[in-house]
């Protein structure tokens, strides 16, 4: 009785001694994961440093290349990086990628965010410049229509009127029945000349009364 309980004793005491054990085992772990987290923020911190050094000496790229880095490294993106990196792509000319930077700034920090009012400053500059390419872009890609040109009509001078082929005539088929009507436009014999046909296209050839 007295010996198993001296067992109990010594088997509660290991128990814990091992359970103690691994707490410190723990601590240790969780003591290097912490120093490992701040060496990390450490060199982050410099990074962005460094970075911005460079962008405020007119080094865009050098600047963007750190950033980027920073970016891969950091386990989470720093909230004063999107207003750095969004000011840097504004230089870069990058002004889509500067207006979501420089928003998330904004949406982060609100209006007490120590760099509001520069943040606005370019957020501005960057919206212009997107609205700009915008409408350089929407200028490209412009349907380019035929009545933009003068059209050659060919040797005759003549075309077949496209209202009424050719016809003379317009023909509809309505609910009443189908109705036939001199063709306002072309010749008797169906035609127009070149000139009336590229009015036509252009929508100034006026009907004849
Ligand atoms: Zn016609």
């Amino acid at each position: 009785m007295c010996k198993s309980l001296f067992v109990s004793a010594v088997l509660l005491f290991g128990i814990s001694w091992m359970a103690c054990g691994q707490i410190t085992q723990e601590d240790k772990i969780r003591e290097q994961q912490m120093a490992a987290e701040a060496a990390r923020s450490t060199m982050i911190s410099r990074m962005i440093d460094e970075g911005v050094d460079r962008m405020e000496m007119g080094e865009y790229e050098a600047a963007n290349t750190i950033f980027r880095d920073v970016l891969e490294k950091a386990r989470v993106v720093p909230t004063d990086l999107t207003y750095f990196f969004g000011k840097n792509s504004y230089f870069l000319g990058k002004f889509q990628q500067s207006v979501d930077w420089l928003t998330k700034y904004v949406e982060l920090k609100g209006t007490k965010g120590q760099y509001y009012e520069d943040c606005l400053n370019y957020l501005d500059k960057a919206r212009a410049e997107v609205r700009k390419e915008k409408a350089v872009e929407s200028d490209n890609v412009r349907e380019i229509l035929t009545s933009d040109y003068e059209i050659d009509c060919g040797p005759s001078g003549m075309v077949i009127c496209p209202v009424c082929k050719g016809r003379t005539v317009i023909i509809k088929k309505g609910p009443l029945g189908t109705t036939y009507q001199e063709c306002p436009y072309s010749d008797k014999h169906g035609y127009l000349t070149c000139e009336q046909y590229n009015q036509l296209l252009r929508g100034e050839l006026e009907p004849r009364n």
